[in-house]
């Protein structure tokens, strides 16, 4: 069924508290942690607790969800105080653009400048 856990996906055991990770925001729909691999000076992950592989599933199925997951992102980033600055919020959709993890996240990038076009 769409939205259930999947056994062999990380961010979803991540969510069960099975694998750690350390958690800066919760909802009753969201969990916000931090990457493990920062690209920034604040680089958090936010992921419906629900799994759906991308963002397009995601907003296809839920758009309520949908608008969960962003309006977390814009939390974190004013909870990590890099909302004045400006920030980057990033959804890889595919791994031709470098999605890795299979449960649509939302990288909360900030704490530095950024270019554009990405990398
Ligand atoms: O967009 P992409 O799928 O590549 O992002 C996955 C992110 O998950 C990476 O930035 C990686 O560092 C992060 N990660 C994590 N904790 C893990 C495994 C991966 O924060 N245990």
């Amino acid at each position: 069924m769409a939205g259930e856990a999947q056994a062999d996906c990380l961010f979803c055991k991540i969510v069960a508290g099975e694998v750690p990770a350390t958690v800066v925001r919760e909802s009753a729909t969201t969990v916000a942690f931090r990457d493990i691999n920062p690209q920034a000076p604040t680089h958090v992950l936010v992921v419906p607790r629900a799994h759906y592989p991308n963002a397009g599933a995601l907003a296809a199925a839920d758009p309520r969800l949908t608008a969960d997951v962003l309006r977390a992102a814009a939390e974190v980033a004013a909870q990590e105080g890099i909302d004045g600055s400006g920030y980057r919020v990033v959804l890889n959709t595919g791994s031709g653009a470098g999605q890795t993890v299979f449960h649509v996240h939302a990288h909360v990038l900030g704490g530095r400048g950024f270019e554009w076009p990405p990398g």
